[in-house]
Formats: C-alpha cells, structure tokens, sequence
C-alpha cells in the first residue's frame, strides 16, 4: 500500500517546475496522494494549470496569502471540492530584493512587516483556518534556510524571517498536537529556483557551500521532496516542531580543511 494513499494534500508556493514545492507536490503524487496546487497571482495560473495534469489533479486555487478573502474562498472551496485536508505544504516567502541587497540595518518598516507577513504570519493563518479541516489529525511543513540561524550575507530580512518561521513551527506543534496535527519544517540547502535567483551571488553561493558540506556537493530538489515525503508520512509519526536539515550536511560545520577554490 503507498504512504499516501487517501491522503489529500494542498501546496503552496508552485511559481514553476523549478519550484521546491513542485517537487514536493510530484513525490506526494507518485505515494498516492490527491494534490491540490495554490498559486498567488492570475500571471501564474496558466502555468501551474500546464503542470497540474503531471500530478493528476484539476484542483487548483488562486490564493495570495496577504489576503483574507483568498483564504476563506480556499477554504471554501477546499471543503466544497475535499471535505478534509491531511497535509499542508507551506513552500512561500518573499522579500523586497533592494532589503536583500542593501545592509539590513537598512531594512525599511514597510519591508520587514511585508517580509514576516507574507513568508511567516501565512504559516500561521493557514494552520489556524486548516485546522478544522484537518479532523482526521494530518502533517503541515514549511521551508526554511540556515540564514535563521547565523547570518548569511544578503538573506538579512530573510533570516529574521525564517528564524520566526522556525520559532512558529514550534508553537504550532505545540498547540496542533493535541488534535494529532504534526507540524515541522525542512531547512534546506541552496537550490537555484525563482526565489533563489533574486539573491545576490546565488551561483557564487552555491560553488562556496558545495565545496564545504560534508558529502561535498550540494543538495537537489528531488532530495527535499524525498525528505517532505517522511515529514509528511506515517513515517515520521513521532515526529513534530522538528527543523530537518537538508543541506548536505553544511550546518554541522564549523570549519573545513583549507580547501583550493574552483
Ligand atoms: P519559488 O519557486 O520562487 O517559490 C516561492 C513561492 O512563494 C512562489 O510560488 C511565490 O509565488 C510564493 N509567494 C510569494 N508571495 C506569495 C504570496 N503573497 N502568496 C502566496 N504565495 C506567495 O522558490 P523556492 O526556492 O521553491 O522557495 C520555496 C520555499 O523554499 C521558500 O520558503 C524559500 O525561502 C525556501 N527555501 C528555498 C531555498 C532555495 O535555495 N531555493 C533554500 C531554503 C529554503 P510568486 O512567484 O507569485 O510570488
């Protein structure tokens, strides 16, 4: 019997086949899950509706997380078409590029606020309006990055957010648990998508970080996904308010043999 089978899984956060959620949503599928797909904007609808066939599914909803009418039409619609829900894939973040590539002692109000609404506080308004849908208990994950942890330079704003995003991973846990509701997180290593080109030196980043994990290369999407599947599943059903490390091993390091630079 496959991991998945019944379980009815929405994502959110596939801009294109280069998406970690994308990823994510194509491992779910090939365990036997039913896959919702959620875009943010209309500019994006014609391509997340060229991908759903590849994951067999004509569910998909429009919902940009900074807005309260999008997430209860989801809801609505989500109850309408499902019934329940058994797993959220929380794959969004975003960040001004000029707060990422000035000093973030320059981060303006507008946006840090705009920065932890749209890649935090939508972890939370989604697991608070999924919840009820989640009555047969169910598995929510978010991604973050080891930018919560120690600074990296140019994820400024990012890294505050995603140290949020992990601290809320932990409050969620703690809450959702009594209803059988895991919730945990993937920090993943470097991985060029949309969202990563945007930052400054992506490809030099991804060259420094690569010589310097401990299996010496870096991570790929599908390895993400393999890990969202154990997250997502039974497999993990001891597990909650858990930061995964899918990084290659990188965060463990405090220091490498001296290395040639390629
Ligand atoms: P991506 O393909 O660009 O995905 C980011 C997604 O966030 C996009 O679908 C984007 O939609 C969505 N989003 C932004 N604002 C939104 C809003 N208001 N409402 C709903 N969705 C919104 O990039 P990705 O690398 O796969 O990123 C997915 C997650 O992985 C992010 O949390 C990211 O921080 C995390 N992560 C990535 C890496 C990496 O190296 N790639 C490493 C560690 C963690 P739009 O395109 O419409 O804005």
């Amino acid at each position: 019997m496959s991991l998945l089978n019944g379980k009815k899984a929405l994502v959110f956060g596939v801009a294109n086949k280069y998406s970690l959620a994308w990823a994510i949503a194509q491992e779910l599928k090939s365990h036997g899950a039913e896959i919702g797909l959620c875009y943010s904007h209309e500019r994006l609808e014609r391509r997340v509706k060229s991908l759903a066939p590849e994951v067999d599914t004509d569910s998909i909803y429009l919902c940009d997380v900074t807005k309260d009418d999008d997430i209860t039409a989801l809801v609505q619609a989500v109850e309408k078409d499902w019934g329940k829900v058994d797993i959220l894939v929380h794959s969004i973040a975003f960040a001004d590029t000029e707060d990422l590539n000035n000093r973030y002692v320059e981060t303006s109000r507008a946006g840090f606020l705009k920065a932890m609404e749209i890649s935090v506080y939508s972890l939370v308004t989604l697991a608070q309006t999924f919840e009820p849908l989640m009555m047969d208990g169910g598995s929510i994950i978010a991604l973050s990055y080891y930018g919560a942890e120690k600074v990296v330079p140019h994820y400024n704003v990012m890294g505050v957010a995603k140290a949020a995003l992990e601290a809320s991973v932990r409050y969620l846990a703690s809450e959702l648990g009594a209803n059988n509701i895991r919730v945990n997180a993937i920090s993943a290593g470097p991985v060029k998508t949309l969202s990563a080109g945007a930052f400054h030196g992506f490809r030099d980043m991804l060259s420094y970080v690569g010589n310097r994990t401990p299996l010496r290369r870096n991570i790929d999407r599908s390895e993400v996904a393999k890990s969202a599947l154990y997250l997502l599943s039974d497999l993990s059903s001891g597990v909650t308010g858990e930061i995964l490390h899918v990084d290659a091993g990188y965060n463990i390091m405090g220091m490498m043999e001296p290395i040639e630079e390629d």
